[in-house]
């Protein structure tokens, strides 16, 4: 809903502080989680995670997430998927150039960023092209692989 998807950009600043203390803890647990087999938790972790971000986020859960750099604003709501900053197309009046009635993903995304950190560790992030092979997976898992070492 977007609604709540704006409501989310304008309080990013301690939706970002949750994600943090909700890494820290799932990163205390990753020694169990590893046990049970972070394949055999991927489906479950995938339904509570897209319930949550897709309330909050309208998240498309592409498995790869970026919101804490992206001002909590999910870019793969762009038209375009565009997942380092906005097209040219940008209106005068921040609308988006494909749907005009929606507020361009990234005029939301640098607006929820501000409120999260300097511009060098959110939103100037590079981001590595979207792998589609990740759709629909746990990205709250995946982290915890990258953050470990272990193979993503
Ligand atoms: S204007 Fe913004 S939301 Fe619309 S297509 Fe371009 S980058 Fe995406």
């Amino acid at each position: 809903m977007r609604a709540v998807r704006l409501w989310s950009t304008r309080n990013a600043g301690w939706l970002k502080k949750c994600y943090v203390l909700l890494e820290g803890t799932l990163t205390l647990f990753n020694p169990l989680l590893k046990a049970i087999g972070h394949k055999r938790l991927d489906k479950p972790f995938a339904v509570v995670e897209g319930a949550v971000k897709g309330f909050l986020f309208d998240s498309q859960s592409c498995g790869q997430c970026t919101l804490g750099e992206t001002g909590m604003a999910c870019p793969m709501n762009c038209p375009k998927t565009l997942r380092n900053g906005p097209c040219g197309g940008v209106r005068q009046d921040g609308g988006c150039e494909i749907k005009p009635d929606m507020t361009c993903v990234w005029v939301n995304a640098w607006e929820g960023s501000q409120r999260i950190g300097p511009p060098e560790e959110t939103i100037t992030i590079i981001q590595p092209p979207v792998d589609n092979r990740l759709k629909g997976r746990s990205a709250w898992l995946r982290a915890l692989r990258v953050r470990a070492g272990d193979s993503p």
